[in-house]
């Protein structure tokens, strides 16, 4: 293969590779791969004088399951393509980490840096409301949530929107997630993406097997990682791997280029640097590389992508050096990338379970929403209570004098504390990323047709959506 396919070619064309491997009639097939429908809206706003014209679209994949789900992203290269291509992997996303949501995905045409504060809302307000009016957006059949240049003050707007537009709808909230936590959001939800993306890597690291695959052994610590984008996604995935793993970042690649020191970076410091001077341009404890691209083809452990697709793809993927590659953006690599990677004998940990991790907290969300209780709310102090109630009994057997044995503080204040929302959400999140894994690891390991985690992931995502069609009787 010579030219590069389109972002979407590239996802069927992975697809494609993997249904070869299955049973599945053609028709089905088929009706798993196709976008079911796309909504294109163009829309005017009155902005400094004149009337703006914006283009928005929401892409519903698959209904296999109700509602669907998958982010809105505000980006200058949204397109129809782009959005089915990032509704599809949000599909096979949920299939795999088993968030019960078929999969959508929205965009608006738009730079948010050229608007100010006020004009954005109007905006996000006037396109949410257009798809409020279709059931685009809609508790049980179209939830949204965050996506690049998006966060928890779009959200808000979104929601809001949905309120005014459905006064009696005692569901409302749970019409997007990734809300802030005032108005209906869960705590760890901003970080979640990038907290998955730590988890995945961690049960990674906790089998040899796989490790050998891609030439690596021990844990995370001391690897060297180089992260490209430190937005929402690459920062949190950053700032988790080294702080709490020991994982160095040796670079970190963003728009204006990137910064290099191979005794690992700063992540909070680096971000700071970031979010003063927009850049990482004279960020002072590292070298300044200005061709950012070429830090991809650097010597390092685990290469995490974590903003645009296709930005590993046929001119470089044969200078790429690093072992082992965890997709944490959409699409990182292209169909032709992988192919080459995957003959060098790269492991990549794919995509749709790579950065699962949102959409997996986004469920809990929308769960929490729908029970309309936070979580740990009923049962925390009943937990500390009962533990509280088995330290004093062995405080009791520990005043018999003819047993010597004291427990450490430490161990009683952590023993003693009933779980919290945000605690609850990461071993929820854990836990649902390490049966993931285990269910795309068992795939990779017990095949000898499945050469990697990939075509393991789409089997085990087209098996989940296919059983749904059919007990439907499609
Ligand atoms: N935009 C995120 C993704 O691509 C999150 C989607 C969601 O939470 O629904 O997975």
């Amino acid at each position: 293969m010579t030219t590069e396919p389109s972002f979407r070619e590239s996802v069927d064309i992975m697809f494609n590779k993997a249904v070869k491997l299955m049973d599945l009639s053609p028709g089905l097939e088929r009706k798993i791969r196709v976008c079911n429908s796309t909504y294109t809206v163009r829309f005017g706003v009155r902005l400094r004088g004149e009337i703006h014209t914006f283009t928005g679209y929401r892409s519903v994949h698959s209904e296999h399951m109700e509602p669907v789900k998958g982010g809105i992203r505000f980006a200058m290269g949204v397109e129809q393509d782009e959005v089915e291509a990032l509704a599809a992997l949000m599909t096979y996303k949920c299939a795999l980490v088993q968030a019960p949501f078929g999969g959508s995905k929205g965009g608006l045409r738009i730079d948010p840096r050229e608007w100010d504060e006020h004009e954005m809302e109007q905006i996000t307000r006037r396109f949410a409301y257009e798809l409020i009016k279709r059931d685009l957006i809609n508790p049980s059949q179209n939830v949204p949530a965050p996506d690049m240049g998006t966060g928890e003050r779009e959200m808000a707007w979104i929601v809001d929107q949905y309120r005014r537009m459905n006064t009696t709808d005692i569901n409302a909230a749970a019409c997007v997630t990734g809300k802030p936590i005032n108005a209906g959001g869960i705590q760890g939800r901003v970080e979640a993406t990038g907290r998955g993306v730590q988890y995945g890597l961690q049960e990674f690291f906790r089998y040899d097997e796989d490790k050998a695959k891609a030439n690596l052994t021990g844990t995370l610590k001391d690897k060297r990682v180089i992260v490209q984008g430190l937005g929402n996604v690459g920062y949190h995935a950053a700032k988790f791997v080294s702080e709490e793993d020991g994982a160095k970042v040796i670079a970190v690649i963003e728009r204006d280029g990137a910064i290099v020191n191979p005794d690992g970076l700063n992540i909070d410091l680096l971000k700071e640097h970031i979010m003063m001077t927009g850049g990482v341009k004279d960020f002072l404890s590292g070298d300044y590389v200005a061709d950012g691209a070429s830090i991809l083809e650097m010597e390092c452990d685990i290469l995490i992508p974590a903003a645009l697709e296709g930005v590993i793809n046929l001119k470089n993927a044969d200078q790429i050096k690093a072992n082992l590659i965890i997709e944490a953006a959409n699409g990182p690599i292209t169909s032709g990338a992988d192919e080459i990677l995957l003959n060098k004998g790269v492991v990549i940990i794919p995509d749709m379970y790579a950065n699962a991790g949102g959409v997996t907290v986004s469920y809990f969300e929308w769960v929490k929403n729908l029970s309309h209780i936070r979580f740990g709310r009923m049962q925390r102090r009943q937990e500390e209570s009962r533990h509280q109630l088995l330290l004093d009994e062995l405080q009791r057997l520990g005043d018999d004098p003819s047993i010597t044995w004291e427990m450490s503080d430490d161990f009683k204040t952590k023993y003693l504390k009933g779980a919290d929302e945000l605690e609850l959400v990461r071993s929820g999140l854990d836990d649902s990323m390490r049966a993931a894994y285990q269910s795309m690891r068992e795939v990779w390991h017990t095949r000898d047709d499945v050469p990697d985690l990939r075509t393991a992931a789409f089997l085990v995502s087209i098996e989940r959506v296919a059983a749904s069609y059919l007990s439907k009787g499609l």
